[in-house]
């Protein structure tokens, strides 16, 4: 395949063993500071997602909570294909850091009485929330914990692209 813009389309999907935390991009900034991507995956790629309330209210549990525990998060974003988030950062690449970030976080949200911001005025969808949804998926994510930093599956290429950071990362 013809290597593509967007890094996570040179990654083969086929190859990956869900759930994992990935590097998955550096940018480095005119003024020199760096932006490190993660590629957060909850569920296999093709086999499995998460629903819409449970990715919606994920998205606002995990933006509250990881922000307790880390002045560098830029953004954290849910995938449309609902297997996963991008957690952007404003350091440089840390991937067991940013797995014990992920996993505080989701501490965190397993903690929730509510969903922070499920609400009209806070919200562009305030109905279509779940915190029992996202507690479950935060508990399964977590309860894998120990297998995140494994990204690709036994003896499977780590990409479509040999000379991509994620490349890099599979090594
Ligand atoms: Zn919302």
């Amino acid at each position: 395949m013809p290597r593509m813009n967007v890094e996570s389309f040179n990654l083969d999907h086929r190859t990956v063993a869900a759930p994992y935390v990935r590097m998955a991009d550096v940018k480095e900034l005119p003024g020199g500071d760096v932006l490190t991507k993660y590629d957060v995956r909850f569920t296999q790629p093709n086999v499995a997602h998460l629903e819409m309330p449970v990715v919606h209210s994920l998205e606002h549990s995990m933006a509250e909570a990881s922000r307790d525990l880390a002045d560098d998060v830029v953004d954290i974003s849910p995938m449309g294909c609902q297997t996963g988030f991008y957690v952007l950062r404003s350091s440089a690449p840390d991937v067991p850091g940013t797995i014990e970030l992920v996993a505080g976080t989701l501490a965190k949200v397993l903690e929730q009485t509510e969903v922070p911001a499920a609400n009209e005025v806070q919200c562009g969808w305030g109905a279509s929330h779940t915190l029992e949804g996202a507690k479950e998926a935060a508990a399964a994510m977590l309860a894998a914990k120990d297998t995140w930093e494994q990204v690709f599956a036994e003896g499977a290429g780590p990409t479509t692209d040999p000379d991509g950071p994620a490349a890099e990362v599979g090594r």
